[in-house]
């Protein structure tokens, strides 16, 4: 398509869909901690997605799309979406790894492992952590990217060093995110103990600060643990034109602050007309998570 450069470093985020097989006790998502609210049920069939990130290469360039949810992988027709998809863009997901060992050698089929990142979430209350590294260490002899992940629920904590043992013991990358909300009266990130802090800095040093992916992550981390701190509000923000965020029925927005508080979206991916913004914009949002890096330098617009 001429006109338009390619955009290298161009990311969305798409939220496939909040429907999960598990019910952890600290996701806000699909979990215990979920506000009774209509589920964001993802109804298309993968045909018009797969046109949708077609136009989207066909405009821009490859991307990087990072799946989510809820738990994408349990999408109607996930495993040939992500084949299609990677034959435009470089795509990772996160996962439970609740597979059969069968849907990893069928993923090995057919998506390729130089494209695809696989974001293993470990939820210790919900599966057995032997059964995951199983899978993670077929998935890594298949040539794919892993990364293990944590949540820093207080009560998992303690599970941190053990997990951060095994998972990295099997060459595969692990980090602990902090967790954000409430557990008995206390209000995370914020109220991490200094001993708690540590934990999860520690244990983020399982990654290898030698890949540029891996020192955002330490990054993110650090971030979000001091991100009460700072309000972004009126800086300016590439989000909207090097990254945006997809809801599982094609409405974009900027960013996660924007989607969760239902301000102005981009358009809707699956219409043929959809294009992202041509430049940065100023921020309305009094917190970001890990999106921050989008900020543009320092500058603010009064
Ligand atoms: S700074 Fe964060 S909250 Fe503000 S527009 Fe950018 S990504 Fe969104």
């Amino acid at each position: 398509m001429s006109g338009i450069d390619a955009r290298p470093g161009l990311e969305f985020l798409w939220f496939v869909q909040d429907l999960c097989n598990y019910k952890c006790p600290y996701c806000f998502v699909s979990g215990q901690r979920r506000e009774a609210r209509p589920w964001l049920v993802n109804t298309r069939p993968t045909a018009p997605w797969v046109e949708a990130w077609d136009r989207v290469a066909d405009l821009y360039g490859p991307a990087w799309i990072r799946l989510t949810g809820g738990e994408p992988t349990r999408l109607p027709g996930f495993l040939g979406l992500i084949g299609a998809m990677t034959r435009r863009h470089s795509v990772s997901f996160d996962t439970n790894m609740s597979w059969s060992r069968d849907e990893i050698r069928r993923f090995a089929e057919l998506v390729p492992n130089d494209r695809t990142t696989v974001d293993v979430s470990l939820h210790p209350s919900e599966g057995y952590m032997s059964e995951v590294l199983a899978k993670c260490v077929m998935l890594k002899e298949r040539g794919y990217k892993l990364i293990a992940r944590l949540v820093g629920y207080p009560p998992l904590l303690d599970q941190a060093s053990r997990l951060r043992s095994l998972f990295g013991g099997a060459g595969l990358r692990f980090i602990v995110n902090p967790y954000q909300g409430e557990w008995q009266g206390r209000e995370y990130p914020r109220d991490y103990t200094a001993a708690e802090r540590r934990t999860i800095e520690c244990a983020s040093t399982a990654l290898d600060p030698a890949l540029a992916e891996d020192r955002e992550q330490v990054e993110i981390a650090a971030h979000i643990l001091r991100m009460h701190e700072e309000s972004p509000r009126g800086r300016l923000c590439r989000s909207g034109s090097l990254y945006a965020r997809v809801m599982h029925d094609g409405s974009v927005y900027r960013c996660q602050p924007y989607e969760s508080r239902g301000w102005e979206t981009l358009g809707n991916l699956l219409d043929a007309d959809f294009r992202l913004r041509g430049a940065s914009t100023p921020c309305r949002s009094d917190l970001c998570e890990f999106e921050y890096k989008y900020l543009a330098a320092t500058e603010t617009v009064r």
